[in-house]
């Protein structure tokens, strides 16, 4: 069987397998989206399949000598739930807190192994977020995401192009992505020296952590990235 991956795809493969058509044995008992995970591409990452010509399930069993074309999810990519959710994983931090910056509703702790991500997505309806392609080959992810870049800006700016997610900026903590609520200088007392609390009369508390937000020293550099996460979401739609 021969198997021709979009070019978008190329870099999941095996060196000696990029840039040409792939030859797989036949294998009667391995279904199509087998025969892709283990070429080292997570359906997660795939859109239409074709069997000479012909769209077909992952569930396909293809024949020998069939030709398979393996599409890339389409741009923005429509989810299976109606809102965008995700769950990052343990690498994806700093990640994690951008998003949050943006108000997309956004799991992230840094101590779950691969089950109990697996899970949580599945029970949670999560996208799962992850440079771990085993684990976005598990049965039980509903949707996920390979994140291919290694700087922040540039993972938020895939991530942001791949699901244009509604944004909702300075509405949900970064630290537990919990929603703010307005607070009166009063209302902070407690949290914030006096020194800080006079400079400012903007504040919001998280309801679930109680942690603290005014417009601080790093407001500036913060409402850049909103602003340029903005831009790439109104683009990509
Ligand atoms: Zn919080």
């Amino acid at each position: 069987m021969t198997v021709r991956f979009a070019p978008e795809l190329h870099f999941l493969l095996a060196p000696r397998n990029r840039g040409a058509d792939v030859r797989a044995a036949h294998d009667p008992a391995a279904s199509l989206g087998h025969v892709v995970q283990s070429l080292g591409v997570p359906l997660t990452e795939v859109g239409a399949l074709r069997v000479d010509g012909r769209t077909v399930p992952d569930s396909h069993r293809p024949a020998p000598g069939a030709t398979v074309e393996v599409a890339a999810v389409d741009r923005p990519q429509r989810l299976p739930f109606p809102h965008p959710r995700f769950l990052l994983d343990v690498h994806l931090g700093t990640l994690a807190r951008r998003l949050r910056l943006l108000g997309v509703d956004t799991a992230y702790d840094n101590d779950r192994d691969d089950d109990v991500l697996a899970r949580q997505a599945a029970d949670e309806q999560r996208v799962l977020l992850t440079r771990d392609r085993g684990l976005l080959c598990r049965r039980l992810v509903p949707a996920g995401g390979y994140v291919r870049a290694d700087r922040t800006d540039a993972q938020l700016r895939e991530v942001l192009e791949r699901f244009a997610p509604p944004l909702a900026p300075w509405t949900r903590c970064t630290a537990c992505n919990g929603p703010l609520a307005p607070a009166s200088a009063a209302d902070v007392a407690a949290d914030v020296e006096p020194g800080t609390r006079a400079g400012y009369d903007s504040f919001a508390r998280c309801a679930d952590c109680g942690r603290v937000y005014w417009p601080g020293a790093h407001h500036d550099r913060l409402e850049r990235i909103v602003r340029d996460a903005e831009s790439w979401v109104a683009a990509a739609r």
